[in-house]
Order: C-alpha cells, then sequence, then structure tokens
C-alpha cells in the first residue's frame, strides 16, 4: 500500500544536511512511526515520474543492514523519502566507538554495501551521519543511490564536494564501487580514532585546499593510533585507502578480512548496550542526580 501524504503528521524535527530535512512522522494509515526526508528540488514533471519509478529499486532492497524503504512521493516542489525510522539516530554522534562495538558495526556496513553493489546501486555518500542504528543494536545504510544522485544533479545549491570523496572522483572519474570503499574506509578510520582522519590538526581548511590534499598528498599514516586495536582492522583500513583505484580492496576482499568475518553471528547486543547506556549517560548529564 501507498503512503497518502496527508496522512503524515511531523512529530519531530530529526535533523537537516545539505540535501534536506529529516522528520519523525506518524503515518496515520499504517499506524507507524516513519522517517521523511524532505528535499526541495524543482524538476519537470516527466523528470519527476522517472525519478518515482527509479525509486522502485530501492524499494525492492530487503535487507537486515539496509534502511527499509516506503515511498518517494512529489508534493508541492518537495521529494519526500519515506524510510523506516531508526530510534537511536546516526552513528555520528558517538564519537570515537570502541572495538568491541566497532566490530559489529563494520560487519554490518560492509555486508549492506555489498548487497547494494550486487544489485549494481552505488551507495555515493558513505559516512558517520549516513549509517542509522536503533536500541536493539541494528546497524544499516540511508541516504544511497537515487536520492544522492538527485541532490547532486539537481539540487542546485548542492556543490557535491564531500570531505569523503575518493580522488578519482575529485578529478572527475565516474562514480565506481572503489569509490564508495575509499569513503567507507576513511569512514571507520574516523569511528575507531575519534576525528576526521584527513583534517589538519588545528587549522579550518576550505573544502578546496581540502580535496587538493586528498588528491596529492600521501594518507596519513595511523598505525601507530590503531596499535591498541585488531592488526586485521589496520589492515582493513589501508586496504581502502589505497589511492589508485584498482589497486584498493575489492567487495569480496572485504567480506575476507579476518575483522569482518571472526565474529558470526554478529554482536548486535553490543551495539544496543553501547547505544543505550550512551543516551542515559547523556540524559544524567542533563538532569543531574542529587
Ligand atoms: P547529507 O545531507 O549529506 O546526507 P546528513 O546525513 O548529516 O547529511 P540528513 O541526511 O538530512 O543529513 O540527516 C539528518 C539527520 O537525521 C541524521 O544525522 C540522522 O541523525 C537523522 N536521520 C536521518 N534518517 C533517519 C532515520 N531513518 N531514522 C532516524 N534518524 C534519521
Ligand atoms: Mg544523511
Amino acid at each position: 500500500a501507498g503512503i497518502d501524504p496527508s496522512a503524515l503528521k511531523n512529530l519531530l524535527l530529526l535533523g537537516s544536511g545539505q540535501s534536506g530535512t529529516v522528520y519523525k512522522t506518524l503515518d496515520v494509515v499504517h499506524d507507524r512511526i516513519i522517517a521523511v526526508k524532505c528535499m526541495s528540488l524543482d524538476v519537470p514533471s516527466e523528470k519527476q515520474s522517472r525519478i518515482i519509478a527509479e525509486t522502485e529499486v530501492l524499494r525492492k532492497c530487503r535487507s537486515p543492514f539496509i534502511i527499509d524503504f516506503y515511498a518517494a512521493l512529489f508534493v508541492d516542489n518537495q521529494f519526500l523519502m519515506c524510510t523506516e525510522y531508526m530510534d537511536a539516530g546516526s552513528l555520528e554522534q558517538f564519537g570515537r566507538l570502541p572495538e568491541s562495538v566497532l566490530q559489529p558495526v563494520s560487519v554490518c556496513v560492509i555486508r549492506g554495501l555489498c548487497y547494494l553493489w550486487n544489485r549494481r546501486i552505488m551507495h555515493r555518500d558513505v559516512k558517520a551521519s549516513n549509517i542509522l542504528v536503533n536500541t536493539a543494536g541494528a546497524v544499516k545504510m540511508c541516504d544511497f543511490g537515487v536520492s544522492k544522485e538527485l541532490q547532486d544533479s539537481i539540487a542546485k545549491s548542492y556543490v557535491g564536494t564531500s570531505a569523503y570523496m575518493a580522488p578519482e572522483r575529485i578529478y572527475g572519474g565516474e562514480y565506481r564501487i572503489h569509490s564508495d570503499i575509499w569513503s567507507l574506509g576513511l569512514m571507520l578510520l574516523e569511528m575507531a580514532l575519534g576525528f576526521f582522519p584527513l583534517s589538519l590538526p588545528g587549522a579550518s581548511e576550505s573544502p578546496v585546499a581540502l580535496m587538493q590534499r586528498i588528491v596529492n598528498d600521501q594518507v596519513p599514516d595511523f598505525r601507530d593510533q590503531l596499535s591498541h586495536m585488531h592488526p586485521a582492522f589496520t589492515q582493513l583500513v589501508q586496504s581502502c585507502l589505497i589511492k589508485d583505484p584498482s589497486l584498493r580492496a575489492s567487495p569480496s576482499g572485504l567480506l575476507e578480512n579476518v575483522f569482518v568475518v571472526e565474529h558470526d553471528p554478529i554482536e548486535h547486543a553490543r551495539v544496543a548496550l553501547f547505544v543505550t547506556s550512551f543516551y542515559k549517560d547523556q540524559q544524567a548529564s542533563v538532569q543531574p542526580q542529587s
């Protein structure tokens, strides 16, 4: 059954990014809480129907590591993406992840990406704010494929540069799986370190200067800072951050890495415990107990 836009009641603003605004929303018809991402896009109606047709691909994605997609709608020049609501938000807010949590998170993200790649869907925007978690310990990808293509090609204000962009993308190469793998490596390294690995310490740098460094400089060596972790993690990240896309890790290479295959079944309980205690600590710091 489709979604009737008049039966959507926005309950809470969850956040906004470069492309739009996300609400926690009540879908009255289905009596469920969903997430609705609103993007303001001026597109002619022929193009709208093509976009709606393309989102059918997303609707068919069914994986425990991919957000459930419910519907895409055009309402008053707004493009609405209705998806599953994840009650613990994105991984961006948690800062550095301990290895016991980073391990199941890495497995879920890599298996989610492999699911998309097998269906010829590039993610195009792999970063911590696009990995969502819930208090049951599930870890799922969002904001991929068509939605990202839309932002790049239609939203006039969107420049389309990102700190997570692979070197070959910066100098205008075609978007391929390998570019997603670069962004994955950068994101996993960021979650292990607790800071963005390519930023210069203390300096605020223009996006153009950062892009130039990504193309021209060597990737910094973080092996010392990761020495407390499983060596397979360092190896995983290094294989993703090879500047030549033809030498970078492949999807099957990622799935064979020891850090990824070692723990089966996936330890969702660790993720659940981590996010719930994070929120408990946050509440305690807002209202100190007397
Ligand atoms: P970008 O526009 O580049 O994707 P972003 O990811 O920071 O940047 P949004 O995609 O607009 O911005 O998302 C804003 C925030 O909304 C996210 O960081 C996340 O916390 C929250 N969010 C997005 N989708 C959901 C969802 N399905 N369930 C719960 N929270 C969500
Ligand atoms: Mg996002």
